[in-house]
């Protein structure tokens, strides 16, 4: 009895650590120390996208700008890029096949939870120096107290020079953060519930203490800013045109005694979209038109010019066919009914401190492999994009024959609760979608947890998809 049982659950959800070889075993741990480096580094999605591009180019790609601007055509093998303002990026290795016929596609999205800096953020307290935010996709705020936090993002002036920031990574830069009560005198804030017991406008960050020597009024903002001008060269009014954003400071780290697991910030998504990008990094010259997306906004629901809703990817699609020279309404709209989308964003991990969101048999769990979700959504799979029974099965034929370790989960138990992704905007092309992705515990927290072995699956279920879908 007890045997059958144990073939059955394998059948279903093994666990990939158990198939490993030795040098296996060493390639997930290599491939896990470059991921970890990745996102320690990358912490926005202008991070991000400069980053990727960085990797691409030294992998072969080119700017896709270049060949619009001098009407150089493209052909099977070549690689190209295209960034929406700095934010979001699509990469593309021109296959064998005309492009009407469709194309691979991965998807995922760069931009993570956090706090953004304010328009008008500086202020001077009880001689502090404070920093407004305004906190970027669901967080629960009582997690960003007491916790060193770097700030990341650019200033534009007037004249439009950019001015980098990036305070707060380096072991002797300083740190910032928002401080929380002290527990002799938090009665009152303890009665509150979780949604209240932090607000949104008292994440207030403190930015220092000393005053400017010889000001009486707002001494310690005057100093800010002197500081700032000193520094970087901006006013107070420069902030009214920065994408300024507070995130916790420091690396990712192992995690765990045996080291078989990531804490990071961001991983969701960066562990999809860096898995992503490194599978098409690696492709050649493939039969269909390989493609990977990385968005922003997902995470305030894929809107914006950078989001997954904007017409920037068709757009750039319609581009790619005029440089291949097969240009029309009717084949842009082929081309992209024609494909097939992996949408990655992170699922859920069973997590045994919280058992009773989930229902076992369809929960994600950590070493179980990359996840594939048939549907996300909430209330009767409201907002989801349903992945077709039949398209299920093309994706379980190609993990199976790529030996990628797979499982299958929602987003914890009916009725609990839901999110949504990117997969149902891609679908309104009418193209297969299914939404898959690495299985992540404390999900939207300042620190996420992962397993190597699911990144590392990962990558090999969207090199195998670019391969043979
Ligand atoms: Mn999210
Ligand atoms: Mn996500």
């Amino acid at each position: 009895m007890a045997d059958k049982k144990d073939k059955k659950e394998k059948k279903i959800r093994e666990c990939a650590w158990e198939k490993y070889s030795d040098a296996e075993l060493k390639k997930v741990f290599d491939f896990a120390e470059g991921y970890r480096k990745f996102i320690s580094d990358n912490k926005t999605e202008r991070e991000n996208n400069d980053e990727s591009i960085r990797e691409a180019e030294a992998a072969g790609f080119k700017n896709l700008e270049t060949y619009i601007e001098n009407g150089k055509k493209l052909k099977a093998g070549d690689k190209v890029y295209l960034t929406n303002m700095g934010k979001a990026l699509a990469l593309f290795v021109v296959g064998k096949e005309p492009l009407k016929k469709g194309m691979n596609i991965l998807g995922a999205h760069i931009d993570s939870p956090r706090l953004d800096v304010k328009q008008v953020p500086l202020y001077e307290d009880t001689e502090l120096a404070m920093l407004d935010t305004h906190y970027y996709g669901g967080i629960k705020k009582y997690q960003w107290v007491t916790l060193p936090l770097a700030i990341h993002g650019v200033i534009v002036k007037k004249d439009g020079t950019s001015v980098s920031i990036n305070i707060g990574e380096k072991d002797d830069d300083p740190v910032f953060g928002i401080t929380d009560l002290l527990p002799h005198l938090a009665a009152d804030q303890m009665k509150k519930t979780g949604a209240t017991v932090v607000e949104g406008e008292d994440l207030n960050i403190m930015l220092g203490s000393m005053p400017l020597k010889g000001e009486e009024k707002e001494a310690v903002k005057k100093n800010m800013l002197a500081i700032l001008k000193d520094k970087y060269d901006v006013v107070e009014e420069d902030f009214m045109s920065a994408d300024l954003e507070v995130v916790p400071a420091g690396p990712a780290r192992d995690y765990g005694l045996d080291r078989s697991m990531i804490m990071g910030y961001g991983q969701d998504d960066s562990v999809c979209a860096y898995t992503s990008l490194r599978a098409i990094l690696d492709e050649t010259t493939p039969a269909k038109t390989c493609a990977c997306l990385l968005v922003d906004k997902e995470e305030i629901g894929s809107v914006g010019a950078t989001g997954m809703h904007s017409r920037f990817f068709e757009n750039t699609v319609a581009e790619l066919m005029n440089c291949m020279g097969e240009y029309n309404d009717l084949d842009l709209r082929r081309a992209l009914k024609n494909s097939r989308m992996i949408s990655s964003d992170v699922s859920a991990a069973y997590d045994p401190n919280y058992p009773s969101v989930n229902e076992k048999n369809n929960s994600a769990y950590f070493g179980k492999g990359i996840v594939f979700n048939k549907y996300t959504g909430a209330r009767g799979k409201s907002g989801s994009n349903e992945a077709t029974a039949e398209y299920v099965a093309l994706i379980r034929k190609i993990m199976d024959d790529n030996k990628v370790t797979f499982q299958t989960s929602e987003l914890g138990k009916v009725d609990q609760g839901g999110g949504g992704t990117i997969a149902y905007i891609a679908a309104n092309y009418d193209m297969e979608v299914i939404d898959s992705g690495v299985a992540v515990m404390s999900m939207h927290a300042p620190w996420e947890i992962t397993s190597k072995a699911d990144i590392y699956e990962a990558y090999k279920c969207y090199k195998a998809f670019l391969k043979d879908a």
